[in-house]
């Protein structure tokens, strides 16, 4: 079922009669054509592949044709917060593991954070992710550079150098940023980088020193609290930094609803109105609409993570932000982590839970339909927060492709406001690591996932295919399942 025997490149991939979602919508039953890594064409009824004459020995197999009827076929998923732990956590997970997890799932690109072991800081490391996924990897691997040497939050990273390695998004993941000085200047230096992002993981370390969402059941637990102002005053002081910088950013996995999502519209509302929507962006992961603080009390360690669980109030804000637009995207902050690790006792045991193949199924089964005082939560708007949600925040569209068009040559969108002149950039040749476009068209990368929608499925953390078990989310009923995913014409996950 999952043999990795099954992940061949085929010269032709047809589907027939898939239900197609586009990016944005559903368009109807429609027949896709992949050839050459990309969607050849998009159609009713398209002519059968030719067979062509590359049914040889050695090269690609020839066409495979699959019957998609009652299937979806979605472009494939974008997830701009993960952890693969490599380097230097391999024991945890490693980049071919989770990125067959992140295939598994229907991921065909991820963004992995930067609190590795060395951190990614220099353009060696950014390197060394990338060239590894390249050789190892089943999905795009966009490393994200840190903010500053080794998340340290002192001095800035070599920001231009992992920029030109590849990095399109900063952070000190796994921490904020200590001092506000620093944080000023790296949002400074960022701004004059096009398609840069600072990814803030708002936490005041000050109000952080807990194990859990500091409330009515840390109290009953006996258990020390993170204060939801944590979240907000560094929210706050994320989106602010980004207004002043003109640099865009993306306030990350956000759980305190109540509190920082009005600062998310308050931001949005002036970046709107300077002109430049893209500099304050949001995301959630899937885990914090599903679980409030009372999943430690019945999960324990598999239900710590950072930032906690919170409220009831809460959870039901993230569910409106997402019927009302609020939310640009959805995450999963996959974060392995040993059996052994997460059987410590709580306040020792650490952050996080895995999440690649148990997001799609968790969102259909548990909040596509839900009914917010924003109106409905739809599947399209669930999958759109996995498709060209992320990919508008990757900036694809503007691709960055030699440093003349970095110099704004070329016609890109969002426009690229670059404040770095031509000169300056002439010997600044940035590698562009390809990214998923979140849509399905023609001539567009063949990057998709086919999913059952009606499949209901019990989730068995021990059948999970990355390298570490970690989640609350055992015993729970899923529904939707990915029967496939295609990585640029590849097929790097196969369940059919
Ligand atoms: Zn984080």
């Amino acid at each position: 079922m999952r043999s990795c025997s099954k992940m061949e490149h085929y010269e032709q991939l047809i589907f027939r009669n898939a239900t197609v979602f586009d990016g944005e919508a559903f368009i109807g039953a429609r027949d896709v054509l992949v050839q050459d890594g990309r969607i050849a064409a998009v159609g009713a009824s398209l002519d059968s592949p030719s067979s062509s004459p590359g049914d040889g020995e050695s090269g690609p197999a020839p066409a495979r044709e699959i019957d998609a009827t009652g299937l979806w076929l979605c472009p494939g998923f974008i997830d701009l917060h993960c952890h693969l732990r490599d380097p230097g956590q391999t024991w945890k997970g490693d980049i071919a593991s989770e990125t067959r997890a992140a295939a598994a799932g229907g991921f065909t690109t991820v963004v992995c954070m930067p609190n590795t072991q060395p951190a990614i800081d220099t353009p060696s490391i950014a390197e060394y992710v990338r060239e590894k996924a390249l050789r190892e990897g089943l999905a795009r691997v966009s490393p994200a550079g840190a903010l500053t040497r080794g998340r340290e939050g002192l001095q800035l990273a070599e920001l231009a150098g992992l920029y030109a390695a590849g990095c399109r998004i900063f952070t000190d993941d796994g921490a904020d940023t200590l001092r506000p000085d620093v944080f000023l200047h790296a949002f400074e230096f960022l701004s004059m980088l096009p398609g840069a992002r600072a990814l803030i993981h708002t936490e005041v370390p000050e109000l952080a020193h807990g194990v859990m969402h500091e409330g009515e059941v840390s109290a009953r637990l006996g258990q020390s609290g993170i204060h939801h102002l944590s979240e907000d005053i560094a929210s706050a002081r994320a989106i602010l930094t980004a207004l002043a910088a003109g640099c865009p950013v993306l306030i990350t996995h956000i759980a305190s609803g109540v509190g920082t999502l009005p600062l998310v519209r308050y931001g949005k509302a002036r970046a709107g109105a300077m002109g430049r929507p893209d500099l304050v962006a949001a995301d959630c992961t899937f885990n914090h609409l599903l679980l409030t603080d009372e999943a430690v009390e019945r999960y324990g360690t598999a239900a710590k993570i950072n930032p906690p669980f919170r409220s009831e109030a809460d959870r039901l804000a993230l569910l409106e932000a997402l019927a009302d637009g609020t939310m640009d995207a959805l995450v999963t902050d996959h974060a392995p982590h040993t059996f052994d690790e997460k059987s410590q006792e709580l306040s020792a045991a650490p952050f996080g839970c895995v999440g690649f193949e148990l997001m799609l199924g968790l969102l259909l089964g548990h909040i596509a339909g839900t009914q917010t005082p924003a109106g409905e939560i739809t599947v399209e708007r669930l999958l759109s927060l996995m498709t060209s949600g992320p990919a508008r925040i990757l900036g694809v569209g503007a691709s960055l492709d030699s440093a003349s068009s970095i110099a704004g040559k070329a016609g890109q969108d969002p426009p690229l406001q670059s404040q770095l002149s031509p000169a300056a950039l002439a010997d600044f040749q940035p590698v562009l690591i390809e990214t998923s476009p979140g849509r399905i068209a023609a001539g567009l990368r063949a990057d998709l996932c086919l999913i059952d929608p009606e499949a209901r499925w019990t989730i068995d953390p021990q059948q999970l295919v990355g390298k570490s078990k970690n989640t609350p989310f055992g015993g729970w009923e899923a529904k939707g399942r990915v029967l496939m995913t295609v990585c640029g014409g590849r097929v790097t996950h196969d369940a059919l």
